[in-house]
């Protein structure tokens, strides 16, 4: 192969709208995928994206605004993300949303989740979206080669012009004069760095693509790339312990006011913050044992076919308990039934006088909808645990995607998109902000290399 190829190292999210994006540009593409199928994590996933200003919030009459879904990202992340990188969030998302519809990516639902002070979750289905990317590049004359793990980047001094990845046992070496466009993912599913960089996240469940070992950020570290976030590392609460990557089984009841209790009975949190912020909690219970507990006034709220809100599925297939009285809710879970009801009676009364003393909950999500009292029979338990789905830490990267070494210069021939990149959430997650952070910044990677090349052409 010549050297004319813009090289992408992974199939998710972020590597197929980068291929779309160049292909369509009249860029020559090759897409390196380490695992038989497409997808990764993208593949797993809840399916929302976060956008602001769309025609699907237009139709459902809500009213929104880039700025505030900005000003949301950065409360969120407690003002420690990086503010160019959110930005060009802001000033790509609309575009990225109306471009993803067109290429016939198709959205179901716009729905309130976390950290957004607007409905802003807009679902794909995750299947739909991977395969017709796929479709639309290969359409586009992208090759894409699955069963393929890079394993080592080539430099020329201090740029990168190349990788070796493995077919069929053989280790091939590709070199390209547009560089290298790194979205392999994050380290859901390494033992190894997740020991290293998030010990506090032993008890977690592990969701998240099988390839998704940390290769890119290893590859990138092998070039120079400095790092950032890894002490943000946060699990993602409200996954029954059971949950697999083939049956993720997750309820959020409490951005619909249910309330989380420990084994002892009591609310520990305040429970609209980020499912992030809920996970580090969680972990610190005793014996990382928590339940939610809510009523049928908030059973009702549940929404079919959504992977947060879909309570019925999970109560039909007996994850999710309910009882007449919540004192046979608290003895069949083990839970001190005088404790649970003190807990419940508090905080009912708590709603009613629009204060909650106990941990100063104001609304449903991070600053939407109003709690409402647990007191509708029947009552509902779920056993939940915290999973670890995505890793968000990873390499510095500027708004172009140039991936920076530890004096803030990018290195020349180096691109990184997506999962495996830091600085994006700060402290703080929001939901939806993942996937969308994969769209806009691989579209934007395939760009930045692109003008590189003509440049270099130029000289
Ligand atoms: C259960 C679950 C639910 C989630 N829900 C949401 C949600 O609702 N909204 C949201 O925004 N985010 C969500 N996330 C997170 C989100 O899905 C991911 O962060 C996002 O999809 C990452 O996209 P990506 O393209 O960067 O990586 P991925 O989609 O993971 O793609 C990376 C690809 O790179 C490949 N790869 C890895 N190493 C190599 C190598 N050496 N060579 C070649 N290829 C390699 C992998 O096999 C993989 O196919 C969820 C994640 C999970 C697991």
């Amino acid at each position: 192969m010549s050297r004319d190829h813009l090289i992408i190292v992974g199939a998710g999210m972020a590597g197929l709208c980068a291929a779309v994006e160049a292909s369509a540009a009249g860029a020559k593409v090759i897409v390196l995928e380490k695992q038989a199928e497409l997808g990764g994590s993208s593949l797993l996933s809840g399916c929302f994206m976060a956008f602001a200003e769309t025609d699907f919030q237009k139709k459902l009459g809500i009213e929104d605004t880039t700025e505030s879904l900005m000003e949301d990202f950065l409360a969120v992340g407690q003002y420690k993300n990086k503010r160019t990188l959110i930005e060009a969030y802001g000033k790509h998302q609309l575009a990225t949303y109306n471009w993803l519809v067109e290429q016939d990516v198709q959205f179901q639902t716009c729905q309130a989740v976390s950290g957004h002070s607007n409905p802003r979750g807009h679902t794909i289905i995750p299947s739909q979206a991977i395969g017709q990317l796929r479709a639309n590049a290969e359409a586009n004359g992208v090759i894409i080669k699955t069963n393929a793990p890079v394993v080592r980047l080539v430099k020329n001094n201090e740029q990168v012009v190349g990788v070796v990845y493995e077919e069929n046992g053989e280790q091939i070496e590709l070199t390209t004069d547009y560089g290298v466009l790194l979205t392999a993912g994050g380290f859901s599913q390494s033992e190894e760095l997740l020991a290293q960089f998030a010990p506090q996240l032993a008890n977690t469940v592990r969701l998240g693509g099988a390839g998704n070992k940390g290769d890119g950020i290893k590859l990138a570290a092998s070039a120079g790339a400095w790092l950032e976030d890894f002490t943000y590392l946060k699990g993602t609460y409200g996954f029954h312990p059971t949950s697999t990557n083939d049956k993720k089984r997750q309820a959020h009841t409490f951005y619909k006011g249910g309330i989380i209790v420990n084994e002892l009975g009591k609310r520990f949190v305040n429970e609209s913050i980020s499912y992030k912020l809920l996970g580090d909690a969680a972990l610190q219970q005793p014996n990382c044992r928590t339940y939610q507990v809510w009523d049928q006034t908030i059973m009702d709220k549940g929404v079919a076919n959504d992977a947060l809100y879909d309570f019925d599925l999970l109560y039909r297939e007996g994850l999710i308990e309910s009882f007449d009285t919540i004192e046979q809710l608290a003895e069949k879970a083990g839970l001190p039934v005088d404790v649970l009801q003190q807990t419940i009676s508090t905080y009912n009364s708590d709603v009613k006088k629009g204060q909650d003393t106990a941990f100063g909950r104001t609304s449903l999500t991070h600053k939407f909808g109003t709690p409402t009292a647990i007191e509708t029979a029947p009552f509902y338990i779920m056993d939940t645990a915290t999973a670890m789905l995505a890793t968000y830490a990873g390499v510095q990267v500027d708004e172009h995607t140039h991936v920076l070494n530890p004096f803030g210069e990018p290195i020349e021939g180096l691109y990184a998109a997506g999962e495996m990149v830091g600085g994006f959430h700060g402290a703080g997650y929001m939901t939806g902000s993942s996937l969308g952070k994969a769209a806009i910044f691989g579209r934007i990677a395939a760009r930045t290399a692109i003008q590189a090349k003509k440049q270099e052409v130029l000289k």
